[in-house]
């Protein structure tokens, strides 16, 4: 779990909350994020395949990296193109260095799109040279697809009216920036076995038209039959542990820094 705020981290700025004040490391929340790091056993080929998937490339990649010690990143998916989503992309360029390679991004159609309209620097440079451009290549996304050996399942979302991507891999799911699970994406959740292990979208207890509160979160949760969730994209609204001691077995706050075995 490299980050597990909202959109304008927490503390946000300038606020003297409870929250925002605490000393407490797990109230301090960067943007949202995670790496999943593929476990690839006795392979023998899998040193030359994709280890390192990066979910996004948060506001505060570069601070998250630096602070989970990051060291590839192999390929990247990108839920939707939010600033707090992709406005780290150009910290990628150090990966590139040390990998001498470039690396596969993959989005829904919309979001590629997006990506090279906003990021117009790298994907359609200028004829001046000078300075770096991360190197990237840009796969839409389809349907299913595998790397590093595991099935990537995106799983469209209802983010207000924008439809975006979750993803699920094997019986782990990571679902944010949602306030709806369309009817068409329950049967992609449940189908094999269904998800063990979620984290999803919990912005605070009071309802949001793009974010799930706390309590529509825990319907999601409750319906999926998951047995491990944690909430991310959490604002100052919701104190770690006071938060933590309210909430049903099973259900808990992510933070930043969390390592979850999947
Ligand atoms: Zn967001
Ligand atoms: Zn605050
Ligand atoms: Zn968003």
């Amino acid at each position: 779990m490299l980050g597990s705020g909202t959109s304008s981290g927490v503390p946000s700025i300038g606020c003297a909350c409870a929250v925002c004040t605490s000393t407490d490391p797990r109230d301090r929340r960067t943007r949202p994020s995670i790496l999943i790091e593929v476990d690839g056993g006795a392979a023998a080929t899998f040193a030359q395949s994709v280890q390192s998937i990066l979910v996004d490339t948060s506001t505060d990649l570069r601070n998250q990296a630096l602070a989970c010690d990051v060291r590839r990143v192999d390929a990247i998916l990108f839920t939707h193109a939010h600033a707090d989503h992709i406005f780290g992309l150009d910290d990628v360029r150090r990966y590139n260095q040390m990998q001498r390679s470039a690396i596969a991004c993959y989005a829904g159609r919309h979001t590629v799109d997006d990506l090279r309209r906003i990021f117009s620097y790298v994907f359609d440079p200028p004829v001046q040279k000078g300075g770096g451009l991360p190197r990237l290549t840009l796969f839409p996304i389809e349907g299913p697809f595998t790397l590093g050996g595991v099935e990537i399942v995106p799983i469209t979302l209802m983010h207000g009216v924008l439809p975006v991507l979750g993803f699920r891999i094997g019986a782990f799911a990571y679902l944010t920036d949602c306030n709806q699970i369309p009817d068409g994406s329950w049967p992609l959740l449940m189908q094999d076995g269904g998800v063990s292990t979620v984290i999803i979208d919990a912005l605070r207890h009071r309802p949001h038209s793009t974010h799930f509160s706390v309590a529509e979160s825990l319907a999601a949760v409750a319906r999926l039959g998951a047995s491990r969730a944690y909430f991310t994209h959490i604002c100052h609204d919701l104190p770690h542990a006071e938060t933590n001691a309210q909430l049903p077995p099973g259900v808990e706050l992510a933070y930043d820094g969390l390592v979850l075995n999947i």
